[in-house]
């Protein structure tokens, strides 16, 4: 009977309402007659706001046209990105696509930062060379250290210091466990924050190798080291 529900609730939210907003296109995947137009208009507009005022400071080209997709149903939104593992927010690159989870349509007012948040991966991605993979180090820290996702969180397992900067980028993508992926996360962050890193510049100079990121990785490890 469980099951049943469950096929039930995924087929009606499964097939999206379509918006054309000015900048964005939307799927919502939720019962038509939750969708509260005012709500999606609020959310356009912070939306719209948040991202130019991002690509404006930091001098990023803006896309004319991208897609959002938002979802209500938990059920459905981890069937559909198994991939985003344990967040409620995603950003693909290639399709210049977010994507977000919200327990009701109007909750996004609860989830502010990580709109900023993806946001700034979607900046970070319009400086990466073509066809360079996503650092996990590098874009987590960054943007994690300028729009927090929740409370900034630095605990994170010191068996990380031993590791080589390689070594610890196939970790993480090999990683499927939330506690571990966490623990990248709060390193990461610590780094940027240690960085005080607020320029979009120095992004763009690591991927110009202009800065030889491994370096400073290596520094930072030296001195968390020996404050153990
Ligand atoms: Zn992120």
């Amino acid at each position: 009977m469980k099951y049943l529900f469950f096929i039930f609730v995924v087929c009606i939210f499964s097939n999206p309402i379509q918006f054309q907003k000015k900048q964005i296109s939307y799927k919502i995947f939720e019962d038509r007659n939750k969708i509260n137009e005012i709500v999606l208009e609020d959310f356009d507009n912070f939306f719209t706001n948040i991202y130019n005022e991002i690509y404006e400071n930091w001098e990023i080209k803006k896309s004319n046209f991208f897609q959002i997709q938002i979802y209500t149903n938990f059920q459905l939104w981890k069937k559909k990105f198994p991939e985003l593992k344990f967040s409620r927010a995603g950003y693909n690159s290639e399709q210049d696509e977010f994507y977000f989870y919200f327990a009701s349509l109007d909750d996004w007012k609860n989830s502010k930062q990580t709109i900023q948040h993806e946001i700034c991966h979607s900046a970070l991605a319009k400086l990466k060379p073509e066809g360079e993979k996503i650092n996990f180090i590098i874009e987590e820290g960054f943007c994690n250290f300028q729009f927090p996702t929740g409370k900034l969180n630095f605990n994170y397992d010191k068996s990380i210091l031993k590791l080589s900067y390689s070594d610890l980028l196939k970790k993480i993508s090999s990683s499927t466990k939330k506690k571990e992926i966490q623990e990248y996360l709060n390193f990461s962050t610590k780094l940027f924050f240690n960085l005080k890193v607020k320029n979009i510049q120095f992004i763009k100079k690591i991927h110009l190798k202009e800065i030889d990121f491994e370096k400073i990785f290596e520094e930072f490890k030296r001195k968390e080291f020996n404050a153990k």
